[in-house]
């Protein structure tokens, strides 16, 4: 695994962004892309925060008020597994804006939690989590900076270390998602196929997928792939990278975790807000308030 010690926008002097970029954050009214649009705010950048439940986003966006952040906070409903949703969401953003500079596949669920490893919601994880966040990136991807910007859109999906290659033991998936040369979104379809079936088949548990929270796992490695295949398909144009934040205290993880979705959120800003010179692009980054910020490809 390699070192990659990432700037602090609080810190750096190479701040090159202002109340014009505009970010877009998927699933913000709570956990951490709550904090993350809080954070950005307070970078001074303008951020969409989106909600599948509007009563749940209007709420975030008041408390942000509180807080004395909302002049540069726009709220939109958008239930990133509804296509109808997904198209009103892009065509208000149209209205509203000529284009994003960062997007963040935060959305996401996972019926696990810290009990068993359950497969009942298999096809809702796979639908919300790969599915749903590839139906925003490719009905949004239009609208991102052209290429003669100063600067190029970012994408930083946040994903999980669950995710990772190696916590796949079916070979013949394991070495289809790890061909990059032949990487496409069909042959990470096809992998993503063959679990649905496995589980509605019952034989799951002996076909070598991750051992921990498996769907969930398979969502993310799908999602991590997927990026990787953006990566390469929209260099020098879209920077993609995925981001693990580590066990971090929010619903997801019934509020266990070793660290806040204040300092997720302020490790995934340092990221989406690489300075141009720094930016990356097809890593995956996992964060610790511990250990700090690694990547690797
Ligand atoms: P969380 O508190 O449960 O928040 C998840 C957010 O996603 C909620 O706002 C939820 O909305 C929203 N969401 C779910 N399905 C959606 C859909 N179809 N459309 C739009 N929004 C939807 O979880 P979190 O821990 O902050 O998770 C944020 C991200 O970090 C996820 O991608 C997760 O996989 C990742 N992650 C978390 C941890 C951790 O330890 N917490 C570790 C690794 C990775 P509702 O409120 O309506 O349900």
């Amino acid at each position: 695994m390699q070192q990659a010690p990432i700037c602090n926008p609080t810190t750096t002097t190479a701040r090159w962004w202002s109340k014009d970029s505009i970010a877009i954050v998927t699933g913000a009214n709570k956990g951490i892309g709550y904090a993350l649009v809080k954070r950005f705010a307070q970078l001074g950048l303008t951020v969409v925060l989106t909600s599948r439940d509007p009563s749940k986003g209007v709420k975030a966006v008041d408390s942000l008020k509180v807080l004395g952040l909302d002049g540069n906070i726009c709220f939109c409903q958008l239930d990133i597994s509804d296509q109808a949703s997904v198209r009103s969401f892009v065509s208000w953003f149209r209205s509203k804006f000529d284009a994003f500079d960062i997007l963040v596949n935060n959305a996401a669920v996972c019926f696990n939690a810290m009990k068993e490893n359950s497969m009942e919601h298999a096809e809702t994880v796979v639908k919300t989590n790969y599915y749903g966040s590839k139906l925003l990136t490719e009905a949004i991807l239009p609208l991102c900076r052209p290429s003669n910007s100063p600067f190029i859109t970012r994408i930083l999906n946040i994903s999980s270390r669950l995710g990772t290659l190696d916590k796949l033991k079916n070979t013949k998936m394991k070495a289809i998602l790890g061909d990059e040369k032949r990487l496409s979104e069909d042959r990470i379809d096809m992998v993503v196929g063959v679990f649905l079936q496995d589980v509605k088949d019952g034989r799951w548990e002996r076909q070598g997928w991750p051992d921990i929270w498996t769907d969930y796992s398979v969502s993310k490695l799908a999602l991590n792939a997927y990026s990787r295949v953006l990566a390469r398909r929209y260099e020098g144009l879209v920077s993609v990278n995925c981001f693990c934040p580590g066990f971090t205290q929010t619903a997801m993880t019934d509020g266990q975790g070793k660290h806040s979705a204040d300092d997720a959120a302020e490790m995934a800003a340092s990221l989406a807000l690489l300075s141009p010179s720094r930016l990356t692009t097809g890593k995956f980054y996992t964060g610790s308030t511990t250990r700090g910020m690694h990547s690797k490809l």
